[in-house]
């Protein structure tokens, strides 16, 4: 491309919108421009990166043998009341009607979606197990939406989902899933680190972020200099042991019958009551998330992350087994009534409810009559400690460090949660009638992409990686208006792109400082001027953005050189 005929509208001033340094030189680079809140359009240069991008990650998730499909983004409520996340995802969740006065949602993520696929398709075990991704476009009505793409309402997802026959089929999808992240985020030019995301207290780790080590980071970060120990701090909590208050007494609560419903929601209406909330202590990484938030009095996490909470009252995932594994706690203390080791933690308006519907530990079962604040009281949050920087490292003693990081993507071990509440099963070998056990995996393509930006960047402007480069060189001829050298120019330019380099020239009548300026702003990992040394003596300079490192080579060697 000539770069007179490219739409690619730098900026000198930094837009007082953009707080982070992505979002500033995303805007002046001539990247993106915003169309609403959180909502952007990407420009030419932006499309290449984020094409690229998109390479490496199909590269990587069809190496482990995941298969590429494409499902919709809008989608039907029926879908979602079906998994019981209609009620439960909260004002993230973008909600439209037809004209039929339908109800739809646009797809945050797709698990529904592709659950429901694989139950319409998949029979046997002989078909398993199956990786699944698309890349599309997600939408999450987010709080606030900042920094640019960093946290946008509109943004690109690669997300990929496994189907395994059981816990051991699921260990591989997620091992080979997490051998495709690490080479993903290395091939981007990314320093990028995997962290637990749930609280070791608890009996192993099923999921990890990988973080992009950054100051910007919205996500504070314990790692350990002398073992691999790392976590996200909002899950880097101890819990006490089992949990159980026998202090709590269950007042005047009954159990009633509410035949097919699952959620609070679904049998408060069928009870024509108040829905009440009730999360399990300590079995779902989504309960210490909460926890975590309420002992921040972060209300900003605190009430998207309750909504997502919510779902831990899901009645399957309430059985006493998972609740006497998760805290091992003896029989008598777990059951359909087994209020010692259910405490509530609720926002105020949860806790003014009286006489409410909660969830119980039984199918078709809920309970009646409660009263938050007397039946369950906010206390968990007092069992619960989080660590600190400085602190000795969970796993080893050491002390540990704080950073700060971008969340790039997360991989997650579903287990039946899905399969089971949308019926999502196969027949194994004997015959024999299973929930498929799943995993899901997601990559922010367009967060990588600022990502990218808040690790490689100076005073100038962006340095790309040469992998996610949008061109590799620009040529720069000194004076357009030098025929000699605008001809040198041009040569050089069509001999790079015939070579696959990824050239563009910049041919504008501007001012040389102009041109360099724009090319440092833009990041293009090489620059080649052509000037009238190249014109008298064959000789071009090139000069690596990173490195500030400049050579004056003969032009017949330039093609060669910068190949
Ligand atoms: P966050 O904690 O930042 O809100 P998340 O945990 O809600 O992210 P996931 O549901 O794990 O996000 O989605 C997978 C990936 O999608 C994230 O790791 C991130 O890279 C990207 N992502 C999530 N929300 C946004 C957003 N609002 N804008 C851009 N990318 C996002
Ligand atoms: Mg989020
Ligand atoms: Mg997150
Ligand atoms: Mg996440």
């Amino acid at each position: 491309m000539r770069v007179s005929q490219m739409l690619l509208p730098t900026l000198r001033e930094v837009p007082a919108e953009a707080e982070v340094v992505s979002h500033q030189l995303l805007l002046r680079a001539g990247f993106i421009r915003k169309t609403a809140s959180g909502i952007y359009t990407y420009l030419p240069l932006a499309q290449r990166v984020l094409k690229k991008i998109m390479q490496i990650i199909r590269e990587e998730m069809d190496r482990q043998g995941g298969q590429e499909m494409l499902m919709p983004i809008i989608q039907p409520a029926e879908l979602w009341l079906e998994s019981g996340r209609w009620h439960v995802y909260g004002p993230e969740l973008f909600r439209l009607k037809d004209r039929h006065h339908r109800d739809f949602c646009l797809a945050p993520t797709h698990e529904e979606v592709i659950t429901v696929t694989v139950r319409n398709e998949v029979r046997s075990y002989k078909q398993l197990p199956l990786l699944l991704y698309h890349i599309t476009n997600k939408y999450r009505d987010e709080r606030r939406p900042r920094f640019g793409l960093m946290r946008g309402r509109e943004f690109i997802m690669k997300d990929l989902y496994s189907f395994d026959q059981d816990e051991a089929g699921l260990d591989i999808s997620y091992r080979k899933m997490h051998e495709a992240y690490t080479n993903v985020f290395r091939r981007c030019g990314l320093t990028c680190r995997p962290v637990e995301a749930d609280s070791g207290a608890i009996g192993g780790s099923t999921t990890h972020e990988f973080m992009v080590l950054a100051e910007s980071g919205e996500a504070a970060i314990l790692y350990c200099t002398a073992c691999d120990y790392a976590a996200n701090v909002e899950k880097a909590i101890t819990l006490p042991a089992a949990g159980l208050d026998p202090g709590m007494q269950p007042l005047e609560l009954q159990e009633v019958s509410t035949p097919g419903k699952k959620s609070a929601e679904e049998a408060a209406a069928f009870l024509q009551m108040e829905p009440c909330h009730i999360i399990k202590t300590m079995i779902y990484k989504t309960d210490q998330e909460i926890v975590a938030a309420l002992v921040r009095g972060d209300r900003d996490v605190n009430e998207v992350k309750l909504l997502n909470a919510l779902n831990a009252i899901n009645l399957e995932l309430a059985d006493e087994e998972t609740v006497r594994q998760a805290t091992g706690a003896p029989t008598g203390y777990v059951g359909p009534v087994g209020l010692k080791n259910i405490r509530i933690v609720a926002d105020p308006e949860v806790m003014a409810l009286a006489n409410a519907v909660a969830g119980a530990n039984k199918q078709d079962a809920h309970l009646m009559n409660v009263h938050p604040g007397r039946d369950f009281k906010p206390d968990m949050v007092e069992d619960i400690r989080i660590v600190k920087a400085g602190e000795p490292c969970p796993k080893c003693g050491a002390r540990l460090q704080e950073a700060r990081g971008i969340e790039v993507g997360q991989i997650f071990k579903l287990g039946t949660k899905y399969s089971k509440v949308l019926g999502a099963t196969f027949l194994d070998e004997n015959g024999k009638e299973q929930p498929i056990v799943m995993g899901c995996y997601g990559i922010g393509v367009t967060r990588t992409m600022a990502a990218a930006i808040e690790q490689n960047h100076d005073q100038d402007g962006i340095i790309w990686p040469a992998s996610i480069a949008p061109y590799h060189v620009v040529v720069i001829p000194v004076s357009a208006k030098d025929e000699a050298q605008m001809n040198l120019a041009e040569t050089l330019y069509r001999e790079l792109n015939q070579a696959g380099v990824e050239a563009v020239l910049d041919d504008r009548p501007e001012r040389p400082g102009v041109k360099f300026k724009d090319a440092d702003l833009v990041g293009y990992p090489l620059r080649v001027v052509v000037g009238n040394k190249a014109v008298q003596e064959g000789l071009v300079e090139v000069r690596r953005r990173r490195s500030g490192q400049t050579d004056l080579i003969p032009l017949s060697e330039a093609v060669a050189k910068v190949r």
